[in-house]
């Protein structure tokens, strides 16, 4: 029997990645399944993709401190090099630019764009090897059109934009796809609080996304269906931006 291929995915004891992974494990993937600190949380993702038979390695860690993503990842990876990477951990720390602090500023770009420069560092010099990967980033339509009140959390989802992009040039010859899926507003806990019936006219679908309908997207991406798809941003938007 072929043995199942890997996927490293951040940021996926919840929300998004949560789904991300449940579907790619029914797909038949194994997960490396990152998050911070919802352990109990974790724990259940791991349970639910067990159930569909597959391996499910639990890897807390702070993806944006380089010394946790070194001591956990390499490895592992080296070891086991994984099909694809799903770069997909987030925090906000909304509040507008005259208000925000050094640390509200460090910490998003950390978490979202260093934390990419950290994690596809390692991979791709494993990969390379291979002549095949998948890399993602979970972007965000803020970083396609700006948003009042997150000029820290814009600026890092337009960064791995620019950085996707860059890197997919840089690995195609080695057949390394890198692209870009940007939701718009999905329902989880990091738009809790947002006052959505007034946001919801300016989605021509009329509704808020599920986390289902990003991972279906994600899963599209790392399929042999999607080999002639690199440097792209896929938005999963309800039309929010076009
Ligand atoms: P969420 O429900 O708040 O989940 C965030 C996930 O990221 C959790 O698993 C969390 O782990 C993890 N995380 C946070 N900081 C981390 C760190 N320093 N190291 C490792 N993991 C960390 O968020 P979500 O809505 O699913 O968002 C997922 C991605 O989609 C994010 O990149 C977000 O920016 C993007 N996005 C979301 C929306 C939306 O409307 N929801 C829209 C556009 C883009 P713990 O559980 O351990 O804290």
């Amino acid at each position: 029997m072929e043995k199942a291929r890997t996927v490293l995915i951040t940021g996926a004891s919840r929300g998004i990645g949560a789904a991300i992974a449940g579907r790619l494990a029914r797909a038949g993937y194994d997960i490396l399944l990152n998050y911070h600190s919802s352990h109990e949380a974790a724990a259940l993702v791991q349970k639910e993709i067990e159930s569909c038979g597959r391996n499910c390695t639990l890897l807390p860690f702070d993806v944006g401190d380089e010394a946790q993503v070194e001591k956990t990842l390499s490895t592992i990876i080296e070891h086991n090099v994984p099909y694809a990477l799903v770069h997909n951990a987030g925090v906000t720390r909304d509040t507008l630019a005259a208000m925000m602090s050094r640390s509200d500023w460090d910490t998003v770009i950390n978490v979202h764009l260093t934390a990419f420069f950290l994690l596809t560092r390692l991979m791709v010099k494993v990969m390379l090897p291979k002549r095949e990967g998948r890399i993602i980033a979970v972007a965000s339509v803020s970083g396609e059109t700006g948003q009042a009140g997150q000029m820290n959390y814009s600026a890092a989802k337009a960064g791995l934009i620019g950085a996707c992009k860059a890197l997919a040039r840089e690995t195609a010859k080695r057949n390394i796809l890198v692209n870009v899926v940007s939701p718009g507003l999905i329902e989880t806990e990091m738009i809790a609080g947002l006052p959505i019936e007034k946001l919801l006219p300016a989605i021509p679908l009329g509704r808020i996304g599920r986390s289902e309908e990003v991972a279906g997207i994600v899963n599209f991406l790392l399929s042999d269906e999607a080999t002639y798809i690199t440097g792209q941003v896929i938005g999963v938007n309800g039309g929010l931006y076009m």
